[in-house]
């Protein structure tokens, strides 16, 4: 079997990763010279809009999957008329669009902070009248890692604000004062099946993640079930998909969602039973899903920038290093360590050994 995944970075490097004791085969399209995926398959080289390059990926492949969300629907739609094509294309539209992404949440009566739809200065007035200060003003599409996005804390912040985010649909959300944030990971099968990891803690900086801990047992476990199942029945959504939320005294409100596999979910390659990137091939490609729980105490750093003294992690215990290879720049997600123990107290003082030798370049 030979899967294709439109995009080719790290994602779709650690999926080829995790086919390949499955025997599947994976060609990657992607329009940059060499995605450090392709050390891992084949590579079509040509832009995610490309037609003839969307054929020839469905003439070529038995099934086809995304590792990013900003496809063109019609795109996706036309894939899925030649090849079956997880997630569905209303899938990822609906989590490309941050304002059409927690209206479904609120319909399905998952809680969000208080929004705001934003087209012009005067909206954005008025919704900071309704919602108040602080608040955060984001980029209905095209948002990562905390990019397009701009915290108001008083009424000076606000004059302005729509032309210096390039006069974009945006969206206000009144700011949560959380307690912490977690990350709710389930894989849907082509038969309805539902498989949720333990929830995650995750710690971000400058807006990106830093470091994710699963937390079996974690008090808001069956909540974040409960809202990822309603929004994966509702898409009709086969793979796996990602539901970040804010923990708050009143429970959780939700983030957002991540049509595919998740950087908080990187831990499960060696900390659970079946990793994100094995049932996410594994539901595509129609097999049976695999057992999600975690198998020990572990946590995941990110290597974002540069890279620390590898030798030096990989001489202490518990760790597994992985290398997307990809050249180091500022802010960029290059690399990430998994650290592993026995117990929780072992597993803290690793992390904290390892944490030391970090030296992120968050830009
Ligand atoms: P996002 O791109 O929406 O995931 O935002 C990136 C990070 O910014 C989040 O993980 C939070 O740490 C922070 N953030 C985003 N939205 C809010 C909010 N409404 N209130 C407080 N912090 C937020």
């Amino acid at each position: 079997m030979r899967l294709g995944i439109v995009g080719g970075g790290q994602l779709g490097r650690m999926l080829a990763q995790a086919g390949a004791p499955l025997d599947i085969r994976f060609t990657f399209l992607d329009p940059s010279e060499a995605p450090c995926a392709s050390a891992h398959g084949e590579h079509l080289r040509a832009d995610w809009q490309d037609e003839t390059a969307l054929s020839r990926l469905a003439e070529q492949c038995d099934a086809i999957t995304f590792e990013f969300e900003n496809v063109p629907t019609a795109a996706v739609e036309r894939l899925a008329e030649h090849r079956p094509a997880f997630p569905p294309a209303q899938a990822l539209a609906t989590a490309r669009d941050r304002w059409v992404e927690k209206s479904l949440f609120r319909e399905l009566g998952i809680a969000v902070p208080p929004i705001a739809r934003i087209d012009d200065q005067a909206d954005l007035d008025a919704a900071v009248a309704e919602i108040g200060l602080p608040a955060v003003v984001k980029t209905r599409t095209m948002g990562y890692d905390g990019k397009g996005q701009k915290v108001l804390r008083e009424a000076a912040d606000v004059a302005g604000t729509f032309a210096e985010l390039g006069e974009m649909p945006l969206i206000l959300e009144g700011f949560i004062d959380f307690d912490h944030e977690i990350s709710a990971i389930a894989v849907r099968g082509r038969d309805g099946e539902i498989r949720h990891w333990p929830v995650a803690r995750n710690e971000h900086r400058q807006g990106i993640l830093h470091r994710s801990e699963p937390q079996p047992g974690h008090p808001l476990q069956r909540q974040a079930e409960q809202a990822i199942a309603r929004v994966m029945e509702k898409l009709d959504y086969v793979g796996t998909l990602a539901f970040e939320f804010f923990v708050t005294g009143e429970g959780l409100l939700a983030n957002e969602i991540a049509p595919r596999v998740h950087n908080s979910g990187h831990w499960s390659i060696e900390g659970a039973a079946t990793s994100q990137f094995e049932n996410h091939v594994r539901a595509v490609a129609g097999l049976p899903l695999g057992d999600t729980t975690r198998l020990v105490p572990c946590a995941m750093l990110n290597v974002i920038g540069a890279f620390p003294d590898r030798d030096a992690v990989l001489a202490l215990p518990g760790t597994r290093w992985h290398d997307y290879g990809k050249a180091p720049r500022p802010g960029r997600k290059i690399g990430h360590i998994t650290v592993l123990a026995v117990d929780d107290r072992t597993l803290a003082e690793r992390v904290a050994a390892v944490d030391a030798l970090l030296v992120n370049d968050l830009g």
